[in-house]
């Protein structure tokens, strides 16, 4: 089969992680008998030096006439001056807005080979394996209003926490979708004992629900999960949550595979079955001060390729076969030095990514 990607590899070790994730697809293409048309634009800070914008309506429309994007990490310390208004994240969000890119995924796998490189105690992270389920377009980050002003008592700030029930349904519907397909378990996050639009959240949440009857729903508080997480992680199959709860517990959950560079995620604009425009990347960003070193960990961005064979190009096989490949290059005992253990073997990014084309085409 024939499809077409957008690669925007952007700035720091983006570049350098999104070659090794792109070579991971052309062995994928090799060994199954597709082809993939690859294209370059610029994004993030790459794309302000060269094209005065973060991400020029250029690249945009090659965004969306893809079947996919492929993105590294944006911006880095040369772009930080805050006198300026454009910056390179504008890149992301720009993309998201555009192509409603509003279901954040971040699965989060504890390989049994790291364990040691958490911080939790291994046999609390041992067989972990867990998909967050992000709303990313809506909530707290905006609702109106969203303002600063000055009283007379002195200065003031409101955010404003809005959902409604369409999108509170697509997400939890994206969630369920994902647990039929695992291990059929939901839960939803929300503070419904404090907000109303949790409420709200957790009504919806079950109506949706009751579509799925061979799903089961659970509800659990922000606070509570917070800690379930990191104390009983394998008692979690699927959560789904709001934005800001989401931007919070999808870092907190790195910590259970032990690396930044070991974690993928998709955004997409519906739900996980048949072909659906995403927006692949790690989730971590562009590490400005390992760039250029050859050192970087490339499997996020290769893991975040297989998420996009099996969302985008609905090839499950495919995407399995560069899982199992990342998992054979761990057991056989590489490590690029983020994820080092004793008694394994140092290699940098390209070797990394040589060692996956390698398993795939064995
Ligand atoms: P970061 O994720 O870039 O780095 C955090 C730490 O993890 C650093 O010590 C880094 O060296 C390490 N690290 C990250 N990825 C790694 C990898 N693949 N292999 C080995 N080590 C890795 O976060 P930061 O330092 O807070 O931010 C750096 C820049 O990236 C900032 O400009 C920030 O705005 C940007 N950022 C971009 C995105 C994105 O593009 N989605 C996300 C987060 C941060």
């Amino acid at each position: 089969m024939s499809f077409k990607i957008a690669v925007l590899p952007g700035d720091g070790i983006g570049p350098e992680v999104t070659e090794e994730a792109q070579k991971a697809l052309v062995a994928v293409a090799g060994r199954f008998g597709h082809s993939f048309e690859f294209t370059r634009g610029l994004a993030g800070g790459a794309a302000l030096d060269a094209q005065g914008s973060p991400l020029t309506d250029e690249t945009l429309a090659l965004c969306q006439q893809s079947d996919a994007i492929l993105f590294g990490a944006v911006g880095g310390p040369k772009w930080d001056n805050p006198q300026v208004d454009l910056r390179p994240e504008q890149a992301l969000f720009r993309l998201r807005k555009t192509l409603d890119l509003f279901a954040n995924l971040r699965p989060v796998r504890a390989f049994p080979m790291l364990s040691e490189k958490s911080p939790l105690r291994p046999e609390i992270v041992r067989g972990s394996d867990i998909i967050i389920v992000r709303e990313l377009a809506g909530g707290l980050y905006f609702g109106q209003p969203k303002k600063r002003w000055e009283t007379e008592e002195g200065r003031r700030a409101v955010d404003t926490m809005d959902y409604s029930d369409r999108e509170i349904a697509r997400i939890v519907r994206v969630a369920c979708e994902l647990a039929r397909r695992r291990r059929k378990g939901v839960v939803s996050v929300d503070k419904f004992n404090a907000l109303i639009s949790s409420r709200l959240w957790r009504q919806v949440a079950t109506e949706v629900g009751q579509e799925y009857t061979d799903v089961e729903l659970s509800h659990m508080l922000a606070d509570t999960f917070s800690m379930q997480l990191v104390t009983n992680p394998t008692a979690f199959d699927v959560v789904v949550t709001g934005n800001v709860f989401g931007d919070i517990f999808t870092d907190e959950s790195a910590v259970l595979a032990g690396s930044m560079g070991l974690l993928p995620s998709a955004s997409l604009c519906g739900l996980p079955t048949g072909r659906t425009l995403g927006l692949y990347e790690p989730i971590h960003g562009s590490a400005p001060t390992i760039a250029g070193q050859g050192i970087a960990n490339p499997l996020a961005a290769i893991l975040s390729a297989a998420l996009l064979l099996r969302y985008s190009l609905d090839l499950e096989t495919e995407a399995q076969a560069i899982e199992d490949a990342v998992q054979a290059v761990l057991e056989s005992g590489h490590r690029t030095v983020d994820i080092l253990t004793e008694g394994s073997t140092k290699v940098g990014t390209k070797e990394m990514g040589d060692l996956v084309v390698e398993k795939l085409l064995s």
